[in-house]
């Protein structure tokens, strides 16, 4: 993974706590509603919902659930072909799909 400037991983979920862009699932749009307290929000889309929305704000290991949710993706981009090869013609849909693959990925995460 790459680092940040400051030497440390990214933490994910600091950028999407306290930002009403973010949805702190799934990290796509966030709608108008968002759950929290003392000062602290997670915004939510209308597909998560406040029940995982509350699940993500409560997680304390959200690095953990980020990176599983990225391996389930790979694992699904490869499917069973660790050779994959990717034109950079097709590198746009093939991205749009790992966005989708991981909210739907992270949903799973906080569904159980
Ligand atoms: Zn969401």
């Amino acid at each position: 993974m790459k680092k940040d400037p400051r030497g440390q991983k990214p933490n994910i979920k600091n950028k999407r706590l306290n930002n009403p862009q973010s949805c702190i699932v799934c990290a796509r749009r966030a709608g108008a509603f968002a759950v929290g307290n003392g000062g602290r929000f997670g915004w939510f889309c209308e597909v998560c919902g406040p029940d995982l929305a509350w699940k993500a704000f409560s997680a304390v290991h959200m690095d953990d659930v980020e990176m599983r949710a990225c391996k389930a993706v790979a694992e699904m981009a490869l499917d069973g072909d660790p050779d994959l090869v990717i034109h950079a013609a097709e590198l746009p849909d093939f991205l749009s799909w790992c966005i989708i693959r991981f909210a739907d990925a992270m949903r799973k995460e906080f569904a159980s």
